[in-house]
Protein backbone atom coordinates (compact mmCIF):
# COMPACT_ATOMS: atom_id res chain seq x y z
CA UNK A 1 0.00 0.00 0.00
CA UNK A 2 1.22 3.48 -0.80
CA UNK A 3 2.22 5.88 2.10
CA UNK A 4 1.11 9.06 2.64
CA UNK A 5 4.33 11.42 3.44
CA UNK A 6 1.78 13.96 5.24
CA UNK A 7 3.36 17.08 7.14
CA UNK A 8 0.88 16.83 10.11
CA UNK A 9 3.57 14.49 12.59
CA UNK A 10 6.79 16.07 11.08
CA UNK A 11 5.34 19.74 11.84
CA UNK A 12 3.80 18.82 15.10
CA UNK A 13 7.03 17.19 16.28
CA UNK A 14 9.20 20.09 15.41
CA UNK A 15 7.22 22.21 16.84
CA UNK A 16 7.93 20.85 20.12
CA UNK A 17 11.89 21.75 19.33
CA UNK A 18 11.05 25.12 18.41
CA UNK A 19 9.21 26.14 21.46
CA UNK A 20 12.18 24.68 23.39
CA UNK A 21 14.74 26.38 21.51
CA UNK A 22 12.69 29.61 21.63
CA UNK A 23 12.26 29.70 25.02
CA UNK A 24 15.97 29.01 25.83
CA UNK A 25 17.03 31.86 23.18
CA UNK A 26 14.68 34.38 25.42
CA UNK A 27 16.33 33.25 28.70
CA UNK A 28 19.44 34.22 26.65
CA UNK A 29 18.14 37.29 26.12
CA UNK A 30 17.40 36.94 22.62
CA UNK A 31 13.61 37.42 21.36
CA UNK A 32 13.50 35.57 18.34
CA UNK A 33 11.68 38.43 15.75
CA UNK A 34 10.67 38.28 12.42
CA UNK A 35 9.60 41.29 10.03
CA UNK A 36 7.61 39.99 6.67
CA UNK A 37 8.01 42.54 3.91
CA UNK A 38 3.98 42.53 2.17
CA UNK A 39 4.07 44.72 -0.35
CA UNK A 40 -0.15 45.04 -2.18
CA UNK A 41 -2.98 42.97 -1.66
CA UNK A 42 -2.13 39.77 -3.72
CA UNK A 43 -5.23 37.35 -2.24
CA UNK A 44 -2.49 34.58 -2.04
CA UNK A 45 0.26 36.83 -0.63
CA UNK A 46 -2.26 37.99 2.40
CA UNK A 47 -2.37 34.24 3.27
CA UNK A 48 0.81 32.88 3.03
CA UNK A 49 1.86 36.00 5.36
CA UNK A 50 -0.92 35.36 7.63
CA UNK A 51 -0.08 31.54 7.84
CA UNK A 52 3.71 32.32 8.34
CA UNK A 53 3.03 34.77 11.40
CA UNK A 54 0.30 32.59 12.82
CA UNK A 55 2.78 29.23 12.53
CA UNK A 56 5.22 31.84 14.67
CA UNK A 57 3.20 32.55 17.37
CA UNK A 58 2.47 28.65 18.02
CA UNK A 59 6.22 28.84 19.01
CA UNK A 60 6.12 31.90 20.83
CA UNK A 61 8.49 33.94 18.82
CA UNK A 62 7.73 37.80 17.26
CA UNK A 63 6.24 38.15 13.50
CA UNK A 64 5.44 41.09 12.09
CA UNK A 65 4.20 41.91 8.96
CA UNK A 66 5.09 45.62 7.52
CA UNK A 67 2.13 45.51 5.21
CA UNK A 68 3.15 48.61 2.39
CA UNK A 69 1.13 50.36 -0.79
CA UNK A 70 0.67 48.28 -3.20
CA UNK A 71 2.40 52.07 -5.12
CA UNK A 72 4.75 52.42 -3.06
CA UNK A 73 7.87 53.56 -4.94
CA UNK A 74 11.26 52.42 -4.91
CA UNK A 75 12.91 54.78 -3.32
CA UNK A 76 10.55 53.92 -0.48
CA UNK A 77 10.50 50.40 -0.59
CA UNK A 78 14.43 50.52 -0.54
CA UNK A 79 14.18 52.56 2.51
CA UNK A 80 11.87 50.12 4.58
CA UNK A 81 14.08 47.47 3.61
CA UNK A 82 17.09 48.84 4.72
CA UNK A 83 15.39 50.15 8.41
CA UNK A 84 14.40 46.49 8.94
CA UNK A 85 17.72 44.85 7.84
CA UNK A 86 19.69 47.35 10.30
CA UNK A 87 17.83 46.81 13.39
CA UNK A 88 19.37 45.09 15.77
CA UNK A 89 15.92 43.49 17.21
CA UNK A 90 15.24 42.33 13.80
CA UNK A 91 16.90 38.36 13.96
CA UNK A 92 14.75 37.49 10.46
CA UNK A 93 13.56 38.60 7.45
CA UNK A 94 11.85 38.33 3.98
CA UNK A 95 9.86 39.75 1.35
CA UNK A 96 6.77 38.12 -0.11
CA UNK A 97 6.72 37.82 -3.51
CA UNK A 98 5.40 38.50 -6.13
CA UNK A 99 6.13 42.29 -6.27
CA UNK A 100 4.03 45.14 -8.15
CA UNK A 101 5.45 45.93 -11.37
CA UNK A 102 7.21 48.89 -10.54
CA UNK A 103 9.65 46.79 -7.92
CA UNK A 104 10.07 43.69 -10.10
CA UNK A 105 12.89 44.37 -11.34
CA UNK A 106 14.77 44.36 -7.91
CA UNK A 107 17.10 41.90 -6.81
CA UNK A 108 15.37 41.01 -3.64
CA UNK A 109 17.15 38.05 -3.30
CA UNK A 110 20.05 39.90 -2.05
CA UNK A 111 18.19 42.82 -0.36
CA UNK A 112 17.93 41.03 3.25
CA UNK A 113 20.97 40.75 4.80
CA UNK A 114 22.77 36.61 4.94
CA UNK A 115 22.31 36.32 8.44
CA UNK A 116 18.88 37.25 8.32
CA UNK A 117 17.88 36.20 4.94
CA UNK A 118 15.49 33.18 6.43
CA UNK A 119 14.03 32.34 2.70
CA UNK A 120 17.99 31.01 2.09
CA UNK A 121 17.74 32.72 -0.97
CA UNK A 122 21.50 34.99 -0.35
CA UNK A 123 24.10 34.53 -2.66
CA UNK A 124 26.22 33.67 0.45
CA UNK A 125 23.97 31.48 1.56
CA UNK A 126 24.15 29.79 -1.91
CA UNK A 127 27.81 29.67 -1.63
CA UNK A 128 27.60 28.04 1.37
CA UNK A 129 25.60 25.35 0.37
CA UNK A 130 27.09 25.29 -2.64
CA UNK A 131 30.61 24.42 -1.13
CA UNK A 132 28.50 21.67 1.27
CA UNK A 133 28.86 24.10 4.21
CA UNK A 134 24.76 23.69 5.03
CA UNK A 135 25.44 24.11 9.11
CA UNK A 136 26.06 27.76 8.98
CA UNK A 137 23.88 28.91 5.84
CA UNK A 138 20.31 29.42 5.84
CA UNK A 139 18.72 27.63 3.92
CA UNK A 140 16.41 27.66 0.89
CA UNK A 141 12.92 26.57 2.90
CA UNK A 142 11.27 24.31 0.38
CA UNK A 143 14.05 21.99 0.00
CA UNK A 144 14.94 22.34 3.47
CA UNK A 145 11.94 21.14 4.50
CA UNK A 146 11.61 18.53 1.79
CA UNK A 147 14.84 16.81 3.38
CA UNK A 148 13.18 17.45 6.86
CA UNK A 149 10.46 15.15 5.78
CA UNK A 150 12.31 12.48 4.10
CA UNK A 151 14.58 12.19 7.34
CA UNK A 152 11.34 11.80 9.33
CA UNK A 153 9.74 9.11 7.71
CA UNK A 154 13.10 7.27 7.61
CA UNK A 155 14.40 8.05 4.21
CA UNK A 156 17.84 7.58 3.98
CA UNK A 157 19.30 9.50 1.39
CA UNK A 158 23.20 7.94 1.04
CA UNK A 159 23.66 6.07 -2.31
CA UNK A 160 19.82 6.80 -3.62
CA UNK A 161 19.05 8.15 -6.92
CA UNK A 162 16.94 11.14 -6.92
CA UNK A 163 15.52 12.64 -10.26
CA UNK A 164 14.62 16.70 -9.42
CA UNK A 165 12.07 17.88 -11.80
CA UNK A 166 12.27 21.69 -11.98
CA UNK A 167 15.87 23.91 -12.24
CA UNK A 168 14.37 27.62 -10.08
CA UNK A 169 16.59 28.68 -7.57
CA UNK A 170 14.04 28.46 -5.00
CA UNK A 171 13.42 24.67 -5.05
CA UNK A 172 15.05 22.81 -8.13
CA UNK A 173 18.57 23.74 -8.12
CA UNK A 174 18.91 24.46 -4.14
CA UNK A 175 17.17 21.05 -4.07
CA UNK A 176 19.25 19.06 -6.52
CA UNK A 177 22.46 20.82 -4.06
CA UNK A 178 21.49 19.49 -0.86
CA UNK A 179 20.44 16.03 -2.15
CA UNK A 180 24.43 15.81 -3.12
CA UNK A 181 25.17 16.77 0.05
CA UNK A 182 23.58 13.84 1.31
CA UNK A 183 25.08 11.41 -0.69
CA UNK A 184 22.74 11.08 -3.34
CA UNK A 185 23.24 10.60 -6.49
CA UNK A 186 21.07 13.65 -8.04
CA UNK A 187 19.85 14.75 -11.52
CA UNK A 188 17.90 17.84 -12.69
CA UNK A 189 15.63 17.63 -15.36
CA UNK A 190 13.60 20.65 -16.95
CA UNK A 191 12.15 21.45 -19.85
CA UNK A 192 15.01 20.68 -22.16
CA UNK A 193 15.33 17.52 -20.63
CA UNK A 194 15.44 14.57 -23.22
CA UNK A 195 13.57 11.69 -22.57
CA UNK A 196 12.55 13.25 -18.86
CA UNK A 197 10.59 9.44 -18.84
CA UNK A 198 14.00 7.39 -18.81
CA UNK A 199 15.50 9.42 -16.18
CA UNK A 200 12.28 9.51 -13.48
CA UNK A 201 11.99 5.96 -13.99
CA UNK A 202 15.34 5.06 -13.05
CA UNK A 203 15.12 7.29 -9.98
CA UNK A 204 14.30 5.79 -5.79
CA UNK A 205 12.83 9.50 -5.27
CA UNK A 206 11.65 11.46 -7.61
CA UNK A 207 11.10 15.81 -6.71
CA UNK A 208 8.56 17.31 -9.04
CA UNK A 209 8.46 21.43 -9.05
CA UNK A 210 7.08 21.68 -12.45
CA UNK A 211 3.89 23.45 -11.77
CA UNK A 212 1.62 22.17 -13.92
CA UNK A 213 -1.48 19.99 -12.69
CA UNK A 214 -1.39 16.26 -12.99
CA UNK A 215 1.76 16.33 -14.86
CA UNK A 216 3.65 13.40 -13.54
CA UNK A 217 1.38 9.53 -14.13
CA UNK A 218 2.05 6.45 -13.75
CA UNK A 219 3.83 6.50 -17.44
CA UNK A 220 6.59 8.26 -15.19
CA UNK A 221 7.23 5.16 -13.05
CA UNK A 222 8.90 1.91 -12.88
CA UNK A 223 6.58 -1.39 -12.44
CA UNK A 224 8.74 -1.86 -9.20
CA UNK A 225 5.96 0.55 -6.76
CA UNK A 226 9.27 1.36 -4.89
CA UNK A 227 9.62 4.84 -5.44
CA UNK A 228 9.37 8.06 -3.54
CA UNK A 229 7.34 10.57 -5.38
CA UNK A 230 7.57 14.36 -3.79
CA UNK A 231 5.47 16.81 -4.48
CA UNK A 232 6.40 20.51 -4.70
CA UNK A 233 3.83 21.86 -6.96
CA UNK A 234 1.12 23.94 -6.06
CA UNK A 235 -1.58 24.42 -9.10
CA UNK A 236 -5.10 24.36 -9.40
CA UNK A 237 -7.11 21.69 -11.70
CA UNK A 238 -9.89 22.26 -14.37
CA UNK A 239 -12.34 22.50 -11.37
CA UNK A 240 -10.14 25.35 -9.42
CA UNK A 241 -9.12 22.74 -6.59
CA UNK A 242 -5.21 22.70 -5.46
CA UNK A 243 -3.56 19.98 -6.61
CA UNK A 244 0.30 19.01 -6.98
CA UNK A 245 2.19 18.51 -10.26
CA UNK A 246 1.66 13.99 -9.68
CA UNK A 247 -1.97 13.02 -10.59
CA UNK A 248 -1.99 11.59 -7.17
CA UNK A 249 -4.90 8.94 -8.27
CA UNK A 250 -3.44 7.80 -11.02
CA UNK A 251 -0.14 6.76 -9.32
CA UNK A 252 -1.52 5.55 -5.93
CA UNK A 253 -0.26 1.88 -5.75
CA UNK A 254 2.49 2.30 -8.35
CA UNK A 255 4.90 3.94 -6.13
CA UNK A 256 6.07 3.50 -2.11
CA UNK A 257 5.00 6.71 -0.97
CA UNK A 258 4.01 10.21 -1.84
CA UNK A 259 3.54 13.80 -0.30
CA UNK A 260 -0.09 14.82 -0.95
CA UNK A 261 -1.35 18.13 -2.02
CA UNK A 262 -2.39 19.76 0.32
CA UNK A 263 -0.84 18.94 3.42
CA UNK A 264 2.69 17.83 2.15
CA UNK A 265 5.45 19.59 0.74
CA UNK A 266 3.80 23.40 1.73
CA UNK A 267 3.56 22.99 5.80
CA UNK A 268 6.94 21.85 5.68
CA UNK A 269 8.29 25.18 3.90
CA UNK A 270 6.72 27.60 7.03
CA UNK A 271 8.79 25.11 9.04
CA UNK A 272 12.12 25.62 7.85
CA UNK A 273 11.31 29.44 7.32
CA UNK A 274 10.68 28.81 11.42
CA UNK A 275 13.61 26.88 12.14
CA UNK A 276 16.00 29.25 9.75
CA UNK A 277 14.75 32.37 11.88
CA UNK A 278 15.85 30.28 15.58
CA UNK A 279 19.12 29.60 13.45
CA UNK A 280 19.39 33.40 12.81
CA UNK A 281 18.68 34.60 16.39
CA UNK A 282 20.64 32.02 18.03
CA UNK A 283 23.99 32.95 15.53
CA UNK A 284 23.03 36.58 16.77
CA UNK A 285 24.06 35.50 20.53
CA UNK A 286 27.93 34.96 18.86
CA UNK A 287 27.93 38.21 17.10
P1 LIG B 1 9.39 27.63 -11.94
O1 LIG B 1 10.40 28.64 -11.60
O2 LIG B 1 8.29 27.97 -12.87
O3 LIG B 1 10.16 26.35 -12.53
C1 LIG B 1 9.47 25.30 -13.13
C2 LIG B 1 10.49 24.33 -13.68
O4 LIG B 1 9.80 23.26 -14.31
C3 LIG B 1 11.41 24.95 -14.72
O5 LIG B 1 12.75 24.61 -14.43
C4 LIG B 1 10.95 24.31 -16.02
O6 LIG B 1 11.99 24.08 -16.97
C5 LIG B 1 10.43 22.98 -15.54
N1 LIG B 1 9.47 22.43 -16.49
C6 LIG B 1 8.40 23.05 -17.05
N2 LIG B 1 7.77 22.22 -17.91
C7 LIG B 1 8.47 21.06 -17.90
C8 LIG B 1 8.34 19.84 -18.58
N3 LIG B 1 7.35 19.63 -19.46
N4 LIG B 1 9.23 18.86 -18.33
C9 LIG B 1 10.23 19.05 -17.45
N5 LIG B 1 10.41 20.21 -16.77
C10 LIG B 1 9.55 21.19 -16.99
O7 LIG B 1 8.67 27.03 -10.67
P2 LIG B 1 9.09 26.95 -9.10
O8 LIG B 1 9.08 28.31 -8.53
O9 LIG B 1 10.25 26.06 -8.90
O10 LIG B 1 7.77 26.20 -8.57
C11 LIG B 1 7.35 24.97 -9.10
C12 LIG B 1 6.03 24.59 -8.49
O11 LIG B 1 6.20 24.44 -7.10
C13 LIG B 1 4.91 25.63 -8.64
O12 LIG B 1 3.67 24.96 -8.73
C14 LIG B 1 4.97 26.41 -7.34
O13 LIG B 1 3.73 27.00 -7.00
C15 LIG B 1 5.32 25.30 -6.39
N6 LIG B 1 6.01 25.72 -5.16
C16 LIG B 1 5.52 25.22 -4.01
C17 LIG B 1 6.15 25.52 -2.81
C18 LIG B 1 5.62 24.95 -1.56
O14 LIG B 1 5.98 25.40 -0.49
N7 LIG B 1 4.79 23.92 -1.65
C19 LIG B 1 7.28 26.35 -2.82
C20 LIG B 1 7.76 26.83 -4.02
C21 LIG B 1 7.12 26.49 -5.21
P3 LIG B 1 12.80 25.29 -17.68
O15 LIG B 1 13.75 25.79 -16.65
O16 LIG B 1 13.46 24.65 -18.82
O17 LIG B 1 11.76 26.31 -18.07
Amino acid sequence: MTELYKSKPVVEKQLLYLKDKCLELKKKGVEPSMKVILVGNNPASLIYTRNKKKFCEKFEALCEIIHLDEGITEKEFLEQVKEISNDQSVHGCFIQLPLPSQLKHIDVGNLIPPEKDVDGFHKDNLNMLLHGDEENALLPCTPKGIITMLEHYGESLEGKNVVVIGRSMIVGKPMTLMMINKNATATICHSRTKDLKAHTMGADIIVSAVGKAKFLNKEFLNQDGNQVLIDVGMNHDSDGKLCGDIDREDVLEHCKAITPVPGGVGPMTILSLAQNLLQAAEKSLYK
